[in-house]
């Protein structure tokens, strides 16, 4: 064998998010992405009875949103099965009702970021655990970082969220930032791509389990001010969401490729 000699970089394999010519191409690869996010969310133990959803903004009308069908489990959910919502909460596309609560919060985080396609939110034992204590995530490890001064609490808890003005209050908290702890609730994230605001939702998670376990057993070191601000440079931000999300996204559709019919 020759001496091994480098391969040009321009020859390496890196995917990106991808582009899209029309909104119907646009729509249909938000729909396939909705589909296998909300199939992860099953695979990792996310569901709570009928609480939980995701939903994907119309890339054509874009004060609807596909969101996944009130009463019908995260894990056997397909593309063909997402309704689309409209701004008064009707579905107008679609075979389901939505749910009630999907509506009231997601309308809402929508109205008020347009730079957010997609948002997440569901009652994960861990995000529920950390939000009973009122509490935000702090910097103790490398990943939390992501979450550094870019997350919220909202500090109120008034019941099921059926009425759109609670669900301003909650974009209100949310403000800029990338994700919310809703108090006595749980997790929401949103984010740039469906793959975004999933990947926020699943490494928060996580990290909420890490602070949960890593408090109880000890007293954390906290990463500082700087580091924890250019940790946040390097990880926080929605494109570094998309790539670590991949792996994901090609372990559920290749155990799983009915999820896209
Ligand atoms: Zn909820």
């Amino acid at each position: 064998m020759p001496a091994p000699v480098p391969v040009p970089t321009d020859q390496l394999h890196f995917a990106m998010p991808p582009k899209h010519d029309t909104p119907e191409e646009e729509r249909r690869h938000r729909k396939e992405r909705l589909a296998a996010a909300l199939r992860l969310f099953g695979r990792f133990g996310f569901e709570e009875g009928v609480a939980g959803h995701i939903t994907a903004r119309d890339p054509e009308f874009t004060d609807h949103f596909w969101v996944n069908p009130f009463g019908m489990s995260f894990k056997h959910i397909t593309v063909s099965d997402l309704i689309l919502v409209n701004h008064k909460g009707q579905v107008v596309e679609g075979r389901y009702h939505v749910n009630q609560a999907a509506f009231a919060i997601h309308s809402q985080i929508h109205r008020a970021r347009p730079d957010v396609v997609a948002a997440a939110h569901s009652h994960s034992t861990y995000g529920r655990a950390l939000s009973a204590l009122g509490e935000l995530l702090e910097p103790i490890t490398q990943d939390v970082c992501a979450f550094y001064e870019d997350h919220a609490l909202f500090d109120d808890y008034t019941g099921v969220v059926v009425d759109e003005e609670e669900g301003r209050r909650i974009a209100t908290a949310l403000g800029p930032h990338k994700a919310v702890v809703l108090r006595n609730h749980g997790l929401l994230t949103v984010g740039d791509t469906v793959d975004a605001a999933a990947w926020w939702f699943i490494t928060m998670e996580r990290s909420c389990q890490v602070q949960l376990a890593a408090k109880a057993a000890g007293k954390p070191v906290l990463i500082d001010q700087a580091g924890a601000r250019h940790t946040r440079g390097q990880l926080g931000n929605d494109l570094a969401a998309w790539i670590n999300y991949q792996p994901l996204y090609q372990q559920i559709t290749r155990s799983e490729p009915e999820l896209l019919g």
